[in-house]
């Protein structure tokens, strides 16, 4: 059944075959607008059997759409960029509402997922492949990459735009067809994404959204037709989503949860600093993979930084994301808003000093929605579990440590190793931290260094599962596989059977 899709009074349902679908029967979940703490919408749950039904429509596009040649692929993402432009703030509203960032945040997602489709859109340089005349007398040899097939993203609730985008358009614009579970919170933008690619000419069922939890997400991974998931999410589903993929023969790629640090030597610039802490911080309501949640603070950098940076937490502005004047927004869900403020209970019992204490924040005229203030722990150690396990809300925990080695082993030896940054003026220490350090993107007086669309985003140890990071040429060898073909032509074999093992001649 067709329904228009974006109505707040209209189901959110799934988008197959190049329709919108909703099953009167389907469990519903109510997803929230944060800041006000009230059901904006419900969302129908999918089932095994909506799966079956995505992965029929894209097996029965694949054909035509992995011969298309890719420059008409690419021509498809280009029209889709110019709708997504078009739409920018009306994919950032509809990320305000059911995520809670500020506005100005979420119009900044906006624009790093379209970067990514622009990337997408050079795919006939990028399957290029290569050729080389002559391997042997009369003979060729080149390779070529093909698309995998019918493949599934699985998102999370932080980027509801720019993380499908981490995929899909790499995914199509290699020739794959697509299905997207998007997180259960902030399901909306997944059918705009699907309503633009269908006025930019893409065939139906080349992009699917399957909505749903773990049912859904498990059909997917055990769905002989699926031929890869791509994952971003927390660990444990992660390595889950790993496992299991890999157990039922796809590719993988999994990327996990994150405990950024961000190491300031004593040469640093404080004041640059401090802004880089509240913004990696409490940005997004710490709600980023990528955000910071610890800070590093080596020899007297503590006691010139700390009072900065607790004035500065302390008159955040907080608000209903909406507001531009507003700096953060709400968490995602009252449970996520009972974990976090439960972490700052834990950090207080495990002997850390608050310094600043978000717990009950109100925000006025918006006392049902999720807010909670910013936090600010100093005296953090590493055998506490405010240290050791990913919070994923506005709460910085500060470790004090007095030289730049045992800085570079205290982010060493955790679990996570996503994203880590480190202030100084000093080149030789940027030069041996970006060398030494066990992360997978790191900044150098950059608290945030989420890597641009050409260059693939991918954390180390527990952050990732796979080998191949998302997007940029990563992703174009995700999305595809390689063939090697060796040619000649008959005037130039000789006469004969040969039995030992070919060499050039
Ligand atoms: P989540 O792991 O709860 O959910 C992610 C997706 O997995 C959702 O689509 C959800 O429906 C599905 N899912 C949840 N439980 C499942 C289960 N038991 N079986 C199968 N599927 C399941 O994550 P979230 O709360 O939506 O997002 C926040 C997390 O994502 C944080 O840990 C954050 O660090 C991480 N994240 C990582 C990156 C990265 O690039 N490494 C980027 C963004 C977010």
């Amino acid at each position: 059944m067709s329904t228009p899709a974006f109505s707040s009074h209209t189901p959110v349902g799934h988008f197959i075959g190049g329709e919108h679908v909703v099953n009167a029967e389907a469990r519903r979940q109510s997803v929230f607008n944060p800041a006000t703490g009230a059901v904006a919408r419900q969302l129908h749950l999918g089932t095994a059997a909506d799966v079956a039904t995505a992965v029929a429509a894209a097996t029965k596009a694949f054909e035509g759409w992995a011969n298309t040649p890719p420059i008409r692929r690419a021509r498809v993402l280009n029209a889709f960029l110019a709708l997504l432009n078009e739409h920018r703030d009306q994919l950032a509203a509809m990320i305000t509402a059911e995520h809670g960032k500020v506005f100005s945040d979420a119009q900044g997602e906006v624009m790093r997922g379209i970067d990514v489709v622009e990337f997408a859109c050079g795919i006939p340089q990028l399957l290029k492949g290569d050729f080389t005349d002559q391997v042997s007398t009369g003979i060729d040899n080149w390779t070529m990459r093909q698309p995998l097939g019918v493949v599934a993203g699985v998102t999370p609730f932080n980027f509801p735009f720019m993380v499908p985008c981490w995929m899909f358009p790499v995914a199509l614009a290699c020739g794959n067809c697509f299905i997207l579970k998007p997180s259960e919170r902030d399901p909306s933008p997944s059918l705009l994404i699907a309503e633009l690619l269908q006025r930019a000419g893409l065939p139906d069922g080349v992009f699917n959204v399957v909505q749903g939890d773990k049912t859904v997400v498990d059909a997917l991974l055990t769905h002989a037709d699926v031929k890869a998931v791509s994952f971003v999410g927390s660990t444990p589903i992660a390595q889950y989503i790993y496992e299991t993929g890999a157990h039922h023969g796809k590719r993988v790629q999994a990327l996990g949860g994150a405990k950024n640090h961000m190491v300031v030597m004593p040469d640093a610039d404080i004041e640059q600093a401090v802004d880089a802490l509240v913004g990696a911080a409490y940005g997004s309501a710490g709600e980023r993979c990528m955000a910071i949640s610890v800070a590093v603070l080596v020899g007297d950098v503590a006691d010139r930084l700390l009072p900065k940076l607790a004035e500065r937490a302390k008159t955040l502005v907080i608000d209903n994301g909406m507001n531009p004047a507003a700096e953060m927004g709400p968490v995602v869900t009252k449970e996520a808003l009972q974990r976090i403020e439960g972490y700052i209970d834990l950090g207080v019992k495990e002997g850390a000093k608050l310094l600043v204490d978000g717990r009950g924040h109100q925000v006025s005229g918006h006392e049902n929605g999720f807010f909670t203030g910013g936090t600010l722990f100093d005296h953090v150690t590493p055998q506490m579990r405010i240290y050791k396990e990913e919070i994923f809300g506005p709460v910085l925990a500060c470790v004090r440590v007095n030289d730049f080695t045992t800085a570079v082993d205290l982010v060493n030896a955790h679990e996570y190793g996503n994203g880590v940054a480190c202030f100084t003026s000093d080149g030789n220490i940027a030069r041996e931290f970006a060398r030494r350090i066990q992360v997978g993107m790191v900044g150098i007086n950059v608290p945030i260094p989420v890597p641009m669309a050409w260059h693939g985003f991918g954390g180390w140890k527990k952050s990732l599962f796979g080998d191949m990071h998302a997007y940029g040429e990563e992703g174009v060898r995700f999305y595809t596989k390689q063939k090697s073909v060796m040619q000649r032509w008959p005037a130039s074999i000789g006469k004969g059977a040969e039995f030992a093992m070919p060499t050039s001649k």
